[in-house]
């Protein structure tokens, strides 16, 4: 499978520090997914159980007007991701490039500003509150 990259980087609107990348994504890719981006020091991480219709799923019912029943769905895991504007990038293309089949069902990739990040157990703010002790921050930090 050759490797793909998101295209045309934009500038993303509106402007923000910090952005979620949720990542709905198929269920059997999620290990694979989640040491790579282990890999590139991104060690915050959520992953919840979802179900939905994109192309993949529910094309059926709506060819044939009917309503959509919940057995229709197509079971998926969302990841969310919150990293620093620099990067979004670098966490998008490893879930390109490790969710990736090129068959329908691949799933999509949402990015949202954050306005704020707060750690609870110290009450640290932005920034501070974002980076992780070996995150890749540090990776990239570090002689
Ligand atoms: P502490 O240093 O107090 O342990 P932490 O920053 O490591 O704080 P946790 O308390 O370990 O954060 O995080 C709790 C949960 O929050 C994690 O299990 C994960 O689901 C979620 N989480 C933490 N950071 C992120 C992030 N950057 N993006 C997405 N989810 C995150
Ligand atoms: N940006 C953080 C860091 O470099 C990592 C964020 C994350 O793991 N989601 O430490």
């Amino acid at each position: 499978l050759p490797k793909i990259r998101a295209q045309n980087l934009p500038d993303y609107v509106p402007d923000s520090k910090f952005y979620k990348v949720e990542a709905i994504l198929r269920p059997w890719r999620i290990p694979q997914v989640s040491s790579a981006l282990l890999k590139m020091g991104i060690r915050g991480v959520t992953v919840s159980d979802a179900k939905g219709f994109g192309s993949q799923g529910g094309s059926k019912e709506r060819h044939g007007g009917s309503e959509f029943s919940e057995d229709n769905f197509v079971a998926k895991v969302k990841m969310e991701i919150v990293v620093s504007k620099d990067q979004v990038e670098a966490v998008i293309d490893k879930i390109i490039e490790e969710a990736r089949t090129g068959e329908i069902g691949d799933g999509k990739i949402f990015l949202i500003p954050v306005s704020d990040v707060i750690r609870v157990r110290t009450g640290e703010r932005g920034e501070r509150a974002e980076r992780m002790t070996g995150g890749r921050a540090d990776l990239n930090s570090a002689v």
